[in-house]
């Protein structure tokens, strides 16, 4: 199984009822700015490189955003953020991210979510995130050339920690707290012909590029641009 193999099983994904219903109701209601175009109305798979150096690990996709272009962090502020950050990190052919076919494309980078579908008010239940955790175990079992994973927010914090201990990469204890700029290392073991070996992962969390937090100023490009720069 590869990533590709992932992305297009998890946009087909119907395990959770409540987020089934919301995201396909909020493209059929379509919000006026954007009456004229499609929804995609589906869980939104991850982006970037297939052999990714980093990891981004978000929260889930907005309603109009993700859930309306059909890609991860693309088409609301939020991703206008994050693909900023990652274009002046030379991560990112492009500055923005506005639709598929618009010439975007990650260098090293690969964006995941812990939960695929948008939640109502941006809030996954607990059940609906230990639904799509395996989705995101998956990506951390095929993603061996992984050397990096920059979380935002104490949600991804916890469920990246979560999917890790899942499919048996070694964590330090005790578990270190998210927190701006918090660090820790994760150790993956080998399999295979490397069984024996073992290689590590660094771990950085960063506020969430929610207008919550990048309007009030609780996050800065400058803030997101110093993590970016320690991946
Ligand atoms: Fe499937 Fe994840 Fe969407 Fe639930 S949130 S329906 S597990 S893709």
């Amino acid at each position: 199984q590869s990533l590709t193999d992932v992305d297009a099983r998890v946009s087909v994904c119907r395990a959770c009822p409540r987020l089934v219903d919301w995201r396909e109701s909020v493209a059929a209601g379509k919000r006026k700015a954007f009456l004229g175009e499609p929804y995609w109305g589906r869980p939104v798979p991850s982006l970037g490189d297939e052999q990714p150096r980093v990891l981004v690990v978000g929260l889930a996709p907005a309603a109009h955003g993700g859930n309306r272009t059909g890609r991860m962090f693309t088409g609301d502020r939020s991703g206008d953020w994050i693909h900023a950050a990652l274009y002046r990190a030379g991560y990112a052919a492009r500055p923005t991210s506005v639709s598929a076919g618009d010439g975007q494309r990650l260098r090293g980078v690969r964006m995941v979510a812990p939960v695929h579908c948008a939640p109502p008010d941006n809030k996954p239940t607990p059940a609906e995130r230990a639904a799509c955790g395996p989705w995101l175990d998956r990506e951390l079992q095929l993603a061996t050339t992984v050397e990096s994973i920059l979380v935002l927010g104490g949600i991804g914090w916890q469920s990246l920690h979560a999917a890790a201990a899942r499919v048996g990469w070694a964590l330090p204890r005790p578990r270190a707290t998210f927190g701006h700029g918090a660090q820790t290392v994760f150790t993956v073991p080998g399999s295979g012909a490397d069984a024996g070996s073992s290689r590590t992962v660094r771990v950085i969390g960063s506020y969430h590029v929610s207008q919550q937090n990048t309007f009030t100023g609780r996050l800065t490009e400058q803030m997101l641009d110093e993590v970016i720069a320690r991946l």
